[in-house]
């Protein structure tokens, strides 16, 4: 309030005092529109994520990348939060969907294995019906939900979202790179298909598309299949307009094989990889438009990130996770930190965030926005980013565990990352490290330099974490061993 000036004439009347009250408020309006549109916490906000595939931390403008054009997104972090350091539950497509949808590290539900990294579809199953999802948490509150794109938490009818609290769903079930007709053998092997024409045919991926729980397409036209999805939840908030919704809209692409529709097909400078993030970033606007036009966004919170880091081995097919080391698979940075943006006009506090949060972190979140309290009966793994989103408070998340399958590979605890085990992506070069690497994330984001020798008292800070952590792990059911 220090910008108010002074009221020499103020009245001891009450047609003064409302004299001086709409001056007051005229004043905030027109000199202080700061303080005029502080950020409130909405009560029951719509929601909508929108959930990107191997899009990496460096593939979007507002990142830093120099050739792909993503000015909608670049528009959105402007308006609302940027977070710099925003983790996914794991470095692969299912486990981390299941963190994503219900706030627990996918250790403790199954989806994460020492067989399997994700869901084939062979796999005979999927996230466990024991397991509450953000939109059955949200469906308490009076939600309408709709679930629009790639899944991956099982395709057999039990585990499909329309059984896990979604009252709609339209879209390709698992990757889109799977139900490859290619015999792998016959072209030398799976890397060396990603090099005949085959691997740019929609038709060699014979994915279907599902509209609740029945395949109305098979093969999915990929190249449509970013504009049908943000077609198909437009016409879910136009439909929900009146009530509060919960939009989970989760993109096939960027993940290989990218196919571009004809618009954006050779547009960006970045080859078709670019193509495909400018097609999404396009559709994101459109979305935003809508809401816009529907009088929604002040009542609407927008989230955009991705489910796990770049996939390196497809050379300039797969993304970038700019000055992060590694990608997708891995527990290095580039596996796990995603780009994040939290759009809400007049709600959220606009800034960049740099303080820890996680994918989990929104099912906390957006139950407490709801009104809807977070399970009790099993161990969480979220924490409440609400006072960061919209008080501009700084975060409350200390910890970030970094599992490969059910593995434990690495630990931050505040600025400091311990790696006790190190992998690529996609390689067999496990290593094991005692004592584990350290490094200072926030004066190192790259993982360079070692710090394990001038730091014991943070390694043992660390390892605490670990022992306390590890105490009380229940690990679920192995939900991705079972083929065939
Ligand atoms: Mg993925």
């Amino acid at each position: 309030m220090g910008c108010l000036p002074g009221y020499p004439d103020l009245q001891e009347t009450k047609g003064g005092h409302l004299r001086v009250f709409a001056w007051s408020v005229l004043f905030l309006v027109l000199v202080c529109p700061g303080i005029a549109q502080t950020p409130a916490r909405p009560e029951k906000p719509n929601i909508i994520i929108l959930f990107a595939d191997d899009l990496g931390y460096g593939d979007l403008g507002t990142y830093g990348h120099p050739t792909i054009r993503t000015p909608r997104l670049d528009q959105m972090a402007a308006e609302g939060q940027k977070w710099t350091n925003f983790y996914v539950g794991a470095s692969v497509c299912t486990p981390s969907r299941a963190a994503l949808l219900t706030g627990r590290l996918p250790v403790r539900n199954g989806m994460a294995s020492p067989v399997h990294r994700v869901l084939f579809p062979d796999s005979r199953n999927g996230l466990p019906a024991s397991e509450v999802t953000l939109a059955e948490q949200l469906k308490k509150a009076g939600y309408a939900a709709a679930c629009v794109g790639k899944w991956h938490l099982g395709h057999r009818e039990p585990f499909l979202p329309t059984h896990h609290g979604f009252d709609s769903y339209f879209g390709i079930p698992y990757s889109n790179d799977m139900d490859n007709i290619t015999d792998f053998e016959a072209v030398g092997g799976y890397m060396a298909f990603w090099e005949t024409e085959a691997a740019r045919d929609v038709n060699t991926f014979h994915v279907p598309l599902l509209r609740d729980t029945r395949i109305v397409e098979r093969p999915a036209d990929q190249h449509t299949i970013t504009r049908r999805y943000t077609d198909e939840s437009i016409k879910f908030i136009e439909t929900n307009r009146e009530n509060p919704f919960f939009l989970y809209l989760a993109y096939n692409l960027p993940h290989v094989p990218l196919f571009a529709s004809g618009d954006f097909e050779g547009r960006s400078e970045r080859g078709l990889y670019g193509d495909v993030v400018e097609e999404i970033d396009f559709n994101v606007g459109r979305i935003l438009d809508r809401l816009v036009e529907l009088g929604l966004e002040s009542r609407t919170l927008v989230v955009f990130t991705s489910d796990n880091g770049p996939w390196l081995i497809m050379d300039e097919e797969g993304g970038s996770a700019g000055l992060l080391r590694g990608g997708k698979g891995s527990t290095w940075e580039g596996g796990m930190r995603e780009p994040c943006i939290f759009w809400g006009p007049g709600q959220i506090a606009p800034g960049v965030v740099s303080d820890m949060g996680t994918a989990m972190d929104l099912f906390t979140t957006f139950s407490h926005l709801a009104g809807v309290p977070v399970p009790e009966d099993r161990a969480m793994d979220g924490i409440d980013l609400g006072p960061v989103l919209f008080e501009g408070e700084p975060g409350n998340r200390k910890e970030m565990f970094y599992y490969r399958g059910d593995e434990l590979y690495a630990v931050r605890l505040g600025d400091f990352k311990a790696h006790f085990k190190t992998q690529s992506g996609y390689s067999p070069d496990k290593q094991e490290h005692d004592p584990p690497l350290l490094f200072n994330l926030q004066t190192d984001p790259s993982e360079q330099y070692n710090l394990n020798q001038s730091h014991p008292q943070i390694l043992q800070q660390i390892r605490n974490a670990v022992r306390s952590h590890q105490a009380t792990m229940v690990k679920g059911p192995d939900m991705l061993k079972d083929r065939g």
